[in-house]
């Protein structure tokens, strides 16, 4: 969406990063939390807004009294338990201040394994639908206390993505401690906001990779990720300040400010977006070049012709990675045959799969209803 059709946003996943709830000294700070919830409330007339809040781990290591040592990040354990002790009291934090403005929350506390299940993703959104019809802000978060790192999202910015599949949302804006994306370190004189950025290529990548604060998860570069990943599903993503007094609302306005990341030309159906984002593959299937031609040219289904071998065990339905022989995967989908068949079957003609399996459920290993090209970016 361009920056003047922004108001017609209806469904927006707001960030507030650490930064923007803590202050200098990784205090929780209640006022910028007062502010921002009113400001919520107020874009929330006539939208539908969640919130992915960070700052569960500050408030629980103010509560615990852990000392924050520089340059000596905190180990998993510890984390964890800032996390579980701060939970609540950053619920408590939101409730208050978005009670003042007549709005209900709700936790929602997600883990990636949570999102990658068909399943638990389609259960989400259906209580982020309910939730939304009353009227309520469901304020999200990652579930810190059991997410050990294979199943760990890592960092709220990428979290946000995965909650705007979920809810649909045409926007994402992320508040951080700076003004959004610098062509150079913010710190550095002659820094320039990057105003708009129409497409995230390989520089804006690199030119985001340095920039970061020590209070932030994630600094620029996992955003920037974020914004490229929801730009390949069709959402535009903002990058604000969460100091400037109301820079949402501006934002909506039209005005310059921030930085704007346009979405790429297609918009992913919600199932689609899903399987390019959230779903976890749970093997890969090996194609040649033709197949892959006829894969990302022309939006063709993957036949068993081109298939060339399998990796990983799976079942009809699962999710699959589809990959040339050197390189990584270009595309994921749903497989319509197991990897035990896909084996027998492979490179011979669809004709053929009867004769070698003995029966035939489709013509296609993976039909382009259920396969989405990936945008093979640069991480
Ligand atoms: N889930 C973490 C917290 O609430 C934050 C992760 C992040 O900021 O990216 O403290």
């Amino acid at each position: 969406m361009p920056r003047s059709t922004l108001h017609r946003a209806k469904r927006i996943v707001v960030k507030v990063g650490t930064g923007t709830l803590t202050d200098r000294t990784g205090r929780f700070d209640r006022e910028n939390c007062a502010r921002l919830a009113a400001e919520l409330a107020e874009i929330s007339k006539g939208r539908r807004v969640v919130l992915v809040s960070s700052g569960a781990v500050a408030l629980g290591a103010e509560r615990l009294g852990l000392a924050r040592s520089k340059g000596r990040p905190w180990d998993i354990p510890t984390k964890q338990a800032a996390a579980a002790a701060g939970q609540p009291h950053l619920m408590a934090a939101w409730g208050d201040a978005l009670r003042r403005h007549g709005k209900v929350t709700a936790q929602v506390l997600l883990t990636a394994e949570d999102l990658a299940s068909r399943k638990r993703f389609l259960n989400a959104r259906r209580t982020f639908e309910k939730l939304l019809d009353a009227g309520a802000v469901p304020v999200v978060n990652e579930n810190d206390t059991v997410a050990v790192e294979e199943i760990k999202v890592g960092d709220n910015d990428t979290l946000a993505g995965l909650v705007a599949g979920c809810v649909e949302a045409n926007l994402v804006v992320m508040l951080t401690d700076v003004e959004g994306l610098y062509d150079r370190n913010p710190a550095e004189p002659g820094a320039r906001l990057v105003r708009d950025v129409p497409r995230v290529t390989a520089e804006i990548e690199r030119i985001a990779g340095g920039a970061g604060s020590d209070r932030s998860v994630g600094g620029m570069a996992t955003k920037v990720r974020a914004a490229r990943r929801l730009a390949a599903q069709g959402v535009t993503t903002a990058l604000l300040s969460g100091r400037r007094p109301r820079a949402l609302a501006a934002l909506l306005a039209g005005e310059q400010l921030g930085t704007v990341f346009a979405p790429g030309a297609h918009h992913l159906s919600s199932r689609k977006g899903w399987l390019a984002a959230a779903a976890k593959s749970r093997g890969v299937i090996v194609v040649d070049a033709g197949a892959r031609r006829a894969v990302v040219e022309q939006g063709r289904s993957l036949l068993p012709s081109g298939v060339r071998s399998v990796q990983g065990q799976f079942r009809v339905g699962d999710p699959v990675d589809i990959a040339a022989e050197t390189g990584r995967p270009f595309a994921r989908g749903l497989a319509g045959y197991g990897a035990e068949e896909i084996r027998r079957i492979a490179g011979l003609k669809t004709s053929e799969i009867e004769r070698v399996l003995g029966y035939k459920y489709l013509d296609e290993i993976v039909h382009r209803n259920d396969l989405v090209v990936l945008d093979v970016g640069r991480e």
